[in-house]
C-alpha cells in the first residue's frame, strides 16, 4: 500500500508512513468507513413498521423519505402502511357487514 500524504510505498498494516509519519490506519478507517455505518445503522424496524401501521398515510411518507438512504428502513415502513391499510379495510368491512344485517 502508499501513503496517502506522501505517497510512498509502506508496508501493509504499519500504523505510521515511516517516511513523514501520517497515520495510516485512521486514514485508512476514515475512508472505509463512510458506507458501512449507514449500513449498520439500516436495519428492518418493528417500530416503524407499527407505526406505519398505525398511521398508514405517515408509513407510506417515511416510506419514500427512506426509499434511497436505508431500504430496509423504508420496506418497514412499507409493510407496515400495507397492513395498517388491509386492518382498516377489515373493519370497514366488519362495519359494513353489521350496518346491513
Ligand atoms: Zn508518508
Amino acid at each position: 500500500m502508499f501513503c496517502p500524504n506522501c505517497g510512498a510505498q509502506i508496508e501493509d498494516g504499519a500504523p505510521l508512513c515511516p517516511h513523514c509519519g501520517t497515520p495510516i490506519l485512521a486514514a485508512n478507517a476514515q475512508s472505509a468507513a463512510p458506507g458501512d455505518p449507514k449500513k449498520a445503522k439500516d436495519k428492518p424496524s418493528l417500530l416503524l413498521l407499527i407505526l406505519s401501521a398505525l398511521l398508514p398515510a405517515v408509513g407510506l411518507i417515511l416510506f419514500f423519505v427512506f426509499e434511497k438512504r436505508s431500504p430496509y428502513r423504508a420496506k418497514s415502513c412499507f409493510r407496515g402502511a400495507l397492513i395498517g391499510v388491509a386492518l382498516i379495510l377489515l373493519l370497514l368491512v366488519i362495519f359494513l357487514i353489521r350496518l346491513f344485517h
